[in-house]
């Protein structure tokens, strides 16, 4: 069965117009509407004949995404969107829009934090950003996350990774907050529900199709693991030089151990070597995300193994840091029983890395008040009685449920 029309390649779109009867350029009309307008509905490409449409649209009856829930936080700057797959289950898509020049910490000489070029907030020209799923739940089990505690389900094809970019980018005009968001997708990152590396093909495919058919470079694609040692030595080998990001969490194998079960089998030096491996093959630095966890994961004694562990990473040749150290306050979950770490802990911790010489950033919470930590909406629109809105689409702005608390209200998950 195919999930997608994003699911076949040039040659079978083109199979699929000789089958029907028509000639050749309607298959280039069909890739225009699914590449450039990014349209996976075969009834809305106006152009192709009634006949071929109807036909399309039988043929793939029950494939694609449906849009089942939208919410809106961050006064329109983050919209966290729940598609339901072929088959009933769903998988969470959140687009973060970013002001132009905005949302970037003060850049000073004695400011250890700057981020570098890599930094994905602001930036002069805006981003937007789309946040996508590669799987329906994840078998990793981590115990803060809402995905992982949900377990799996299923993995998602290429088309349905490629699907949940086009229906968002065709939203996106809508849903733009104002003049100093950008009007089109910038970046793509997979850190969306599910293990990007437990399910490479479609990671992999979609990756390409994005930066083939999409128009996508491959420094806007960010792939996000929690330390699958065979999927970062096949990301070393790939000739799509995408950005990698590390889920470390925990800087001795103990405490990586209770947070990440994945830990056992590789273990974080398993992991470092990997790492290590990826960065003389790329010359690429590589972000590590740190969830910071009250009393778990947030002492100095951590921040400072963290920096003795990733400041020998260096990018070959230019010797510059190749580590860079996302901090990421715990967006609480409930059931999980981990907290957020109080302000004064995320300054020391993130202090105690940069006195290391590792780059390392704070990335504020976005969306708190709409579920939209990694899994949450998902297990939100399970649970009976919760206000999430089903939404029609293109009706961006506005009902959904908000950021409580203005102070919350900052850059991402
Ligand atoms: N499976 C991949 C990608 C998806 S998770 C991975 O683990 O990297 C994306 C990121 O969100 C990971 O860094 C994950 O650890 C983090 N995350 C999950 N739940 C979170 C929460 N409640 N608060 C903060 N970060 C969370
Ligand atoms: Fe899976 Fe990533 Fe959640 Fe771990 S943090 S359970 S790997 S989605």
């Amino acid at each position: 069965m195919t999930r997608s029309l994003y699911d076949l390649d040039a040659g079978q779109l083109a199979a699929l117009v000789a089958e029907a009867g028509e000639p050749p350029y309607r298959a280039r009309q069909l890739t225009h509407w699914l590449d450039t307008r990014r349209q996976p509905d075969p009834r809305a490409m106006t152009n192709l004949p009634r006949g071929l449409r109807a036909r399309l649209s039988e043929r793939f009856a029950g494939a694609g995404l449906t849009l089942d829930r939208h919410q809106v936080g961050d006064d329109g700057w983050t919209h966290k969107l729940l598609f339901r797959l072929p088959g009933g289950d769903a998988v969470e898509a959140v687009l973060m829009f970013y002001k132009r020049g905005g949302l970037r910490p003060p850049r000073s000489p004695r400011d250890p934090t700057v981020a570098g070029e890599e930094d994905w907030e602001g930036g002069p020209g805006g981003r937007a950003t789309v946040c996508i799923s590669t799987q329906a739940g994840c078998a990793m089990g981590c115990t803060f996350c809402a995905t992982g505690q949900f377990g799996f389900t299923r993995h998602l094809s290429v088309g349905e990774v490629v699907e949940q970019v086009a229906r968002v980018s065709t939203m996106l005009p809508a849903l733009r907050p104002g003049p100093g968001a950008p009007d089109h997708l910038t970046n793509v990152v997979f850190m969306g529900m599910g293990e990007p590396f437990a399910n490479q093909e479609a990671t992999w495919g979609a990756a390409h199709r994005l930066h083939q058919r999409f128009g996508l470079s491959a420094r806007a694609i960010t792939i996000s693991t929690v330390g699958l040692v065979p999927g970062i030595r096949r990301a070393a080998a790939e000739p799509l030089r995408v950005n990698l990001a590390v889920s470390i969490h925990a800087a001795d194998d103990a405490t990586r151990d209770r947070l990440v079960p994945v830990n056992r089998t590789w273990p974080i030096a398993e992991l470092l070597d990997a790492v290590g491996g990826y960065v003389a093959a790329t010359r690429r630095r590589v972000s590590f995300e740190y969830a910071l966890m009250a009393g778990v994961n947030d002492d100095l004694e951590q921040a400072r193994r963290l920096g003795r562990l990733l400041a020998p990473l260096r990018v070959p040749g230019s010797g510059g840091h190749a580590a860079h150290v996302n901090l990421i306050p715990y967006n609480p979950t409930p059931g999980t029983g981990y907290a957020p770490p109080s302000k004064a802990a995320v300054r020391r911790f993130r202090d105690a890395v940069a006195a290391s010489g590792v780059p390392v950033s704070v990335r504020a919470n976005r969306g708190v008040g709409i579920d939209a930590a990694c899994g949450q909406l998902r297990t939100a629109a399970g649970r009976p009685g919760r206000t999430v809105l089903p939404m029609a689409e293109g009706q961006g702005t506005g009902t959904g449920a908000r950021a409580a608390d203005p102070a919350e209200r900052g850059a991402r998950r």
